[in-house]
Formats: C-alpha cells, structure tokens, sequence
C-alpha cells in the first residue's frame, strides 16, 4: 500500500521559490568581475532565473541539453545556474585552473552546447575555442558596457540574453531524478570524469548539509562561500542558502586575504567555508594587520586536511569555530562534519579539541564504513584504518557515459579512495588517500599525519610528505617544506620539533626546501607532481642502506 501523500518531485527551483516567497528580502552581496559590490535580493534571483530560463529556451535550449559555465561565485552566475536547472538543462561547471588541455577534454566530452564565461575567462576560452567541438556560441556574462573586442565566435552579452526573456516564465514540471549539474572530478588518475547530479540530488543534499548537527543553517546566518561553485557546488552552500533564506556573499574573482577580510567585515558574515590555502592567507593578513574576526562565528574547512594549527588559531585567537569538513565531488560533496555531538557535551575541551580535528561524522542520508583489503569491515575503535566505503543518495552511481565502468561494488558502496579510522563515537578520520600513504616496511605512514604536525612549526608556510623509494623499506618518507621568506630554520631543527611527537619510524629520512609546492586546481598539494619531481631523490637513509 502506498501512502496518502503529495508527489511533489525535489527539483532545484523549488528552492528559490521557496526563498523568494519566505525570504524575499534576503540578499545576495556580489564582489562584480566589473568591479563594484552589486546587491540582489533572493525575490530578485526567482524573478532573474525566470527571465533567464525564458532566454535559454529562445536560444534553443531545452530539458537535457548541456551548458557550460566558467564563472566566479556571484549573482549572475547563480541566477544562470537556477534558470537553466528549472528549464531541466544541466549546468556543467568548469574550473578555470585546469590546464586548457583539460578544459578542451571536459567541455568536448561533456559535449556543452553554450558556454557562459565571466569577463575574466575570455582569453582562455580565445585561446581553445577552435579545438571545442560543440560549442555553438558564447555568452559573456556581462552588461553592453563591459562587452570586450572578442574572437569568440557567436559571442553575445548576457544581459542583453536576460532582457529579452520573460520573468513571468513558468517552471516546468518533470522528474525529480532528471540532471540538473555536471562537474568534473580532476582525475589524478586517467582522465577527468563527470559526476552528474540529479535535482533530488541536489535538494536532498541542500537538506542534510543544513542540518542542525551538520552546518545548522538558518535565515539569521550570513554565509560567504568562498569555496567555488564550480569545485562541487559550493559544498551545498548556493542551495542551502536561499533554502534556508541565509544572506549569501559571493566573492567574486578577489580569493586573497585582504579582499575576503574586507567582505567578512563590511558584510558582517557569520559563516564561510573553503580550503585550507585560502585560510593560510586570511590568517596571514590577520597576523600582519592585526586585525580581528568580531562578527564571524564559524569557518568551514575541508577539501584538504585542515592542520590542527590552523583550528587552534581560529578557535583561540579569533574566537571562530572550526567546523572540519571531508567530502568529494562524487558525493555532492559533504560527506562528513565534524560537531559536537549529544553525549559529549560534558567533555572537557581538550578532549573535545582532539576529536574536533577529526574529519567528523555524516548527517542523515550517508552511509558509511571501512574496510580491509579483503573488504572484511573494520571495527570503530579510532585505531583500526581500511579502505572508506560510502553508500547514499546523493553520492555517483556512475560516470557520465560510463567512464571507468562500474564504480560501485555488488552492495552499492562507492570506494572512496581514502584511507580512514572510525572511532566509538561515529567520528571519522582521514588517515590518508590510499596512493599516499608511505608504504614503509609492510606497515602504513600518514603523510597527512605528518603534513599536519610539521605546519605547526612557527617558520613553516606549507609541508608535504611523500614516499621516496628505499632499498631496505620500500618506501621512506621525505619532507618538503616552503619556509617563511627570511627563516633559516634548517633539516634538524624540523626533525627536531617532530621528535616525540611521532613515532620513531614515522620521522622523516630527509627534509628539502622549496620556493613553491605545486597544487590542483581545487587547492589541493598535487602529489603526483611531487613524485615526479623527486622522483631520481636519493635519501641519504638508502645509500647508507646498501
Ligand atoms: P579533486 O581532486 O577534484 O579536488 P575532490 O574535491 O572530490 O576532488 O577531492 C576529494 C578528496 O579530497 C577526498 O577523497 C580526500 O582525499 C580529500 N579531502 C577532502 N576533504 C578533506 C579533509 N577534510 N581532510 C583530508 N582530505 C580531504
């Protein structure tokens, strides 16, 4: 027997009729790539998505076509994302740090039909245009005032698009399970891969993330995503804002740590969320300002492990609470956050502290487990690591056009290709991603672990750790360090400051400086770089071994 209950399919637009009719007046504060700070209000964003929705259809756009976005988080670029969703197009966000090689791949791959661009991308998509099969025109994101002297061919303003469409335009009807956002994951293996979400995907993911045991959002918070929408939808933050009528504040081009001090500040924002590097330099600005956080209360930190320093500085110097995050772009992406939970509140603060840098726990709607080699389940005891296995709604079953076959095992668990603890309490922790981990005499070294401790040191600006081959162990792990401009601090003082706070046979057999640690598009230490570049390294361990 059925329920007696109303189908009303979870589709992207809902959240902005939602916004718009619950909290019309709440704004979204725009960084312009012209220049000035542009206020909207989300009353505003329903009635702009209608009139982009109407254009995109006299463009020929329709229910399963694919457009291209390369844009910065700002209001345009939202009230494309929610149009082309509620016409049923999928928006497909391109990560301009990507090599043009694998932009010309991801957008002939995905076969995008327009391509919509930001004033700043002009060059790179002049420059690959030629080779993009599929690309009928491009729409620059932009009023007729700002229009450049372009070569990109069909090219036309998008508000004068926007102005022809209609803003009483009526959302379609369809099913829930229909694409809605496409993006791709960077593929440190092979080729990149899309992950296609699905409007349910999507609101369900909004849902959970907003929980109150998981970001707890709500129309009183202020929420500045600096994290992109392109590197997997903002972790959730452009649905979950208008679903929940939190502000948002869209930074637009200006990622450093002035310009998003000035938004956190003038804006009075409460909530933000982004990688480790983008905190380094805020922190970093701070420090050399003297400056303060009074308005904001929590930082969201994920995508990369964030360094227990970085937490104690926010946590103890500003006051700020961090909320680590783990998630990936096959998972929408959040897949856990780590807060206080029911039980623990009694727990003193230290203790707490030490969960705290924990990766955390999945709000409603993920399952999760680890697993041996053989794929036996390990035990939550915060000791035993395996292979991390997750299973949900909102995580890929596949990849578009079945790239890399099945991804899921006979049970429907996704592999996530990361190594983790679970402890008693639910809480997870990355030890590793299974290709990093130093394989050293049978026995695992997280170089996360490692990483983590040595940007703790007061001279240190970032640290990597990867295994470097050895004759005796297989692999030894090796220390890349980038210095503060200036320090002289030298290998002994590094292992030094690292002896007794790990294992003897964890300490790194070598330590090397570097002007510069290469990184992915999405911020994170490239690791596949590193391995080539040291990859002739001898330590001075293996010589003295054979
Ligand atoms: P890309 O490589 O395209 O940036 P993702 O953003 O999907 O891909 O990256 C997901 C991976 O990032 C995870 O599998 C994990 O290895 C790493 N990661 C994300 N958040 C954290 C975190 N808080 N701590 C450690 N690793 C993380």
């Amino acid at each position: 027997m059925h329920g007696l209950m109303q189908d009303w399919p979870l589709l992207t637009h809902r959240i902005i009729d939602h916004a718009a009719s619950f909290h019309g007046t709440r704004e979204i504060v725009s960084r312009s790539v012209e220049g000035p700070i542009v206020r909207h209000t989300y009353s505003e964003l329903n009635a702009g998505a209608r009139k982009m929705a109407s254009a995109l259809s006299g463009l020929g756009i329709k229910k399963g076509d694919i457009i291209g976005t390369m844009a910065w988080n700002g209001y345009r670029h939202m009230e494309l994302w929610y149009g082309a969703m509620g016409l049923g197009a999928v928006v497909h966000t391109l990560n301009p740090r990507l090599f043009p090689e694998q932009l010309v791949y991801i957008i002939n791959h995905a076969e995008d039909g327009y391509f919509f661009l930001d004033l700043t991308f002009v060059p790179i998509l002049e420059g690959i245009q030629d080779r993009l099969k599929t690309v009928k025109g491009f729409i620059i994101m932009t009023d007729e005032a700002h229009m450049p002297d372009t070569s990109l061919r069909n090219a036309q303003c998008y508000e004068t698009l926007k102005a022809g469409g209609d803003d009483g335009f009526q959302w379609p009807e369809f099913d829930e399970k229909t694409a809605a956002g496409m993006c791709y994951t960077s593929g440190t293996t092979g080729n990149p891969k899309g992950v296609l979400y699905s409007h349910k995907s999507n609101v369900l993911h909004a849902l959970s993330s907003s929980s109150a045991d998981a970001l707890a959002l709500s129309s009183v918070e202020t929420i500045l995503p600096v994290v992109p929408m392109f590197h997997a939808n903002s972790w959730a933050l452009v649905f979950a804002g208008p679903m929940t009528g939190a502000s948002l504040v869209m930074p637009g081009a200006a990622m450093d740590g002035p310009s998003i001090y000035e938004l956190l500040d003038t804006e009075k924002v409460t909530l933000t969320a982004a990688v480790p590097t983008v905190w380094q330099m805020l922190l970093m600005h701070l420090e050399e300002t003297g400056k303060t956080l009074p308005h904001l209360k929590r930082v969201v930190i994920g995508g990369a492990a964030c360094p227990p320093s970085m937490m104690d500085i926010f946590e103890d110097k500003y006051d700020v609470e961090v909320i680590h995050a783990w998630g990936m772009t096959e998972m929408s992406p959040l897949g856990s956050l780590c807060t206080r939970k029911g039980g623990l509140e009694d727990m003193p603060d230290k203790a707490w502290r030490a969960i705290q840098r924990k990766q955390g726990r999945p709000p409603f709607s993920i399952e999760m487990k680890i697993v041996d080699d053989a794929g036996e389940e390990l035990p939550w005891d915060g000791k035993s690591f395996g292979h991390l296995l997750v299973r949900g709604p909102c995580v890929s079953s596949a990849y578009f056009k079945g790239e890399g076959g099945d991804i899921l095992d006979k049970d429907g668990w996704f592999d996530t290709g990361d190594v983790s603890t679970i402890d008693e309490h639910g809480y997870m922790e990355i030890t590793d991603r299974s290709k990093d981990v130093i394989k050293s005499g049978g026995e695992w070294i997280s170089s996360i672990e490692l990483e983590n401790l040595a940007v703790g040191h007061r001279d240190v600006i970032e640290a990597a750790v990867i295994g470097v081959a050895h004759p005796k162990w297989d692999e030894r792990p090796l220390l890349i360090i980038v210095r503060k401009e200036g320090s002289k601090v030298s290998r002994e003082d590094l292992l030094e400051f690292l002896d007794g706070q790990i294992a003897k046979w964890w300490m790194p057999d070598d330590v090397v400086f570097v002007d510069e640690i290469p990184h992915t598009a999405t911020g994170k230490i490239q690791k596949t770089a590193l391995r080539e570049q040291f990859a002739d390294y001898r330590l001075p361990s293996a010589d003295a071994a054979e």
